[in-house]
């Protein structure tokens, strides 16, 4: 019985795991990603960690394949890391053929929502065919769009970046050099500069149970919304996957974007048929989601 290597890099934790062909998550460790996200040094370093790791828990196991996501843009061939705004160091690495070198068994690199998404359609039961969204309002909006199974990559690789979306009235720098970006004001990290600004000395843990119903956070959740319902009203999608750290705080109110993202959605289809699902990520969905990619894969 083989296992798959899964691996979720993130800005602080990169998540180690391997799955069975059955789906059962053994020896889940966290390392700190700050030990290769070093300039210059990133691949070496990170082909350590993994090399270590698979001393460590995959003495007497077959490993079929390696699964990588990262937080970054890809390459259409998912094959380099093209540029990775948060982690220092992770900038057209050849993560594919270095790791194909070393190891001597497929490997496969996807972008990290994706992996969340595909994880989530696993979860869910969603079938592949039709097409299925993921909307992940966290620290910036995670996007990922599925059509008939196939994660949609574009032209360059670097398509479904809902948060880069134009909008008018918005102003300030997005993390991608734009200015007026759907980011600016609808993700955590816009939260935080709400906090500063209207609710200074206040834990954002409670935002939503203590403040939901004021004007600024309601304005919140509308910014949250017109970003959901463009990405609705483009694609008419089969299924609504919404997750992220956002949603899942407490008193969130769930009603009031479903209400908001209907006020946008075009009527009277899509708007009459939204159906939304609430994803409830854990420490190990990008390590479960990335197993689960390499499986199809590897049946193709
Ligand atoms: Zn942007």
């Amino acid at each position: 019985m083989g296992y798959i290597l899964g691996i979720d890099v993130g800005g602080t934790n990169t998540r180690l795991g391997l799955v069975s062909e059955q789906g059962e998550l053994v020896e889940f460790v966290r390392e700190a990603t700050k030990q290769y996200n070093i300039e210059g040094q990133a691949l070496p370093l990170f082909l350590d960690v993994v090399k270590r790791y698979l001393q460590n828990h995959g003495e007497g196991r077959t490993i079929d394949a390696i699964s990588v996501g990262f937080p970054s843009t890809i390459d259409k061939e998912r094959k380099v890391v093209i540029g990775t705004p948060n982690i220092a160091g992770l900038n057209n690495i050849p993560v594919v053929e270095t790791f194909e070198k070393e190891f001597g068994i497929p490997v496969f690199l996807e972008r990290d929502t994706c992996l969340i998404l595909i994880n989530d359609m696993e979860k869910n039961h969603i079938p592949p065919s039709g097409v299925t969204i993921g909307i992940y309002y966290g620290t910036g909006i995670g996007n990922a769009i599925s059509i008939d199974g196939k994660i949609f990559t574009g032209k360059h690789g670097v398509s479904a970046e809902l948060g880069h979306i134009p909008m008018r009235g918005v102003h300030g720098r997005c993390g991608c050099g734009n200015e007026s970006c759907a980011e600016v004001v609808a993700c955590g990290r816009a939260l935080e500069h709400i906090m500063e600004k209207h609710f200074p000395n206040e834990d954002i843990s409670y935002i939503f149970s203590e403040h939901g119903d004021s004007e600024i956070i309601l304005q919140f959740i509308d910014d949250l919304a017109i970003a959901a319902a463009t990405e609705i009203n483009i694609l008419d999608p089969d299924h609504i996957i919404i997750g992220g750290g956002l949603p899942n705080m407490e008193g969130f109110p769930r009603h009031e974007l479903e209400a908001r993202i209907h006020k946008y959605a075009r009527k009277p289809l899509p708007d009459e048929d939204l159906e939304f699902i609430y994803s409830k990520e854990g420490q190990e969905s990008g390590v479960m989601g990335a197993a689960i990619h390499a499986r199809h894969q590897l049946k193709k």
